[in-house]
């Protein structure tokens, strides 16, 4: 179900200091997920969202936006999917993603995306234009298997679809990567699966992979993703309930080796196991470190 809600704030002040992305501000024009990934951690109580299944949409955002943007004093960077995708199917009709951009490129402040969505590639001469100062782009891929990723991710487009994605905005210049989490236990967990996503995202241009060998477990996210273990591999809860219990983090198997085999593989194509921070100075040239 889709809710159209009022927002009262639009982009909220990250911690500092964000280790992952060098974020200063968050904004998520939805609330809900139409990805539905099986593992989303945002599905956790301490989120507060009472159905995943609805998807709700603060049709207000571009008005807050456009409040919002002259007051900020900092132009940090502004990060949007950390809580829900902003290029989910329903965007495509909404346009609120990007019309939020447009206003970002006028206001010139620097902009992190994550997305698992190609539908990024509308956006893509905003983004040129945004990138005069800063613009970053992220997709999650946690397997290159259409197939698997079909049943873990069942409402996004495929990785394939990804990878294409990251070529194209690659091509045009934008700063462009990975992020390489959850990695499941037991279903993901493999050398093979992550030589093949160092292999194919280096292949589309990728700068950057950021891995977490691991995924998180609690309450309602655990419930969720047990069932939906149940119903596409038979037998893995029991598994899971063996060798992780009630622990809040499920870590991969053989993470050493693993983490190892990827750190080399990224240091011999040539990938960072970080995003580049970047930062504005007062002449407004751009510093990446
Ligand atoms: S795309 Fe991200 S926010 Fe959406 S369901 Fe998947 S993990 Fe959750």
């Amino acid at each position: 179900m889709i809710h159209e809600i009022q927002a009262k704030v639009l982009l909220a002040h990250v911690h500092q200091p964000e280790p992952w992305f060098g974020l200063k501000y968050n904004m998520n024009i939805y609330r809900g997920c139409q990805h539905q990934c099986i593992y989303c951690d945002s599905r956790s109580e301490c989120y507060q969202i009472e159905n995943f299944n609805d998807v709700l949409v603060k049709v207000n955002a571009i008005d807050l936006l456009r409040k919002e943007l002259p007051r900020k004093r900092v132009k940090g960077t502004i990060g949007t999917g950390s809580m829900s995708d902003p290029y989910l199917p329903l965007e495509a009709q909404r346009n609120l993603t990007g019309q939020a951009l447009e206003l970002i490129a006028a206001h010139q402040f620097p902009v992190h995306i994550i997305t698992k969505s190609d539908l990024v590639l509308r956006d893509l001469d905003v983004l040129c234009q945004i990138n005069q100062v800063y613009a970053a782009v992220t997709f999650t891929i946690t397997t290159v298997d259409d197939s698997l990723a079909k049943k873990l991710e069942p409402g996004a487009p495929p990785p394939s679809a990804r990878l294409r994605a990251m070529r194209a905005l690659a091509e045009k210049g934008i700063l462009t990567g990975v992020t390489m989490m959850p990695i499941l236990p037991f279903i993901e967990d493999t050398q093979e699966n992550i030589t093949q996503i160092v292999t194919l995202a280096k292949e589309a241009g990728a700068s950057y992979i950021i891995p977490s060998f691991g995924m998180t477990l609690r309450d309602r996210q655990r419930e969720y993703y047990y069932a939906k273990l149940d119903e596409h591999f038979p037998g893995l809860r029991k598994e899971y309930e063996h060798r992780f219990g009630s622990q809040y983090f499920a870590p991969a198997r053989d993470l050493p080796q693993l983490e190892t085999r990827f750190r080399n593989l990224c240091q011999e194509v040539g990938l960072r196991t970080a995003i580049p921070q970047f930062t504005l100075q007062k002449n407004q040239q751009l510093r990446l470190f």
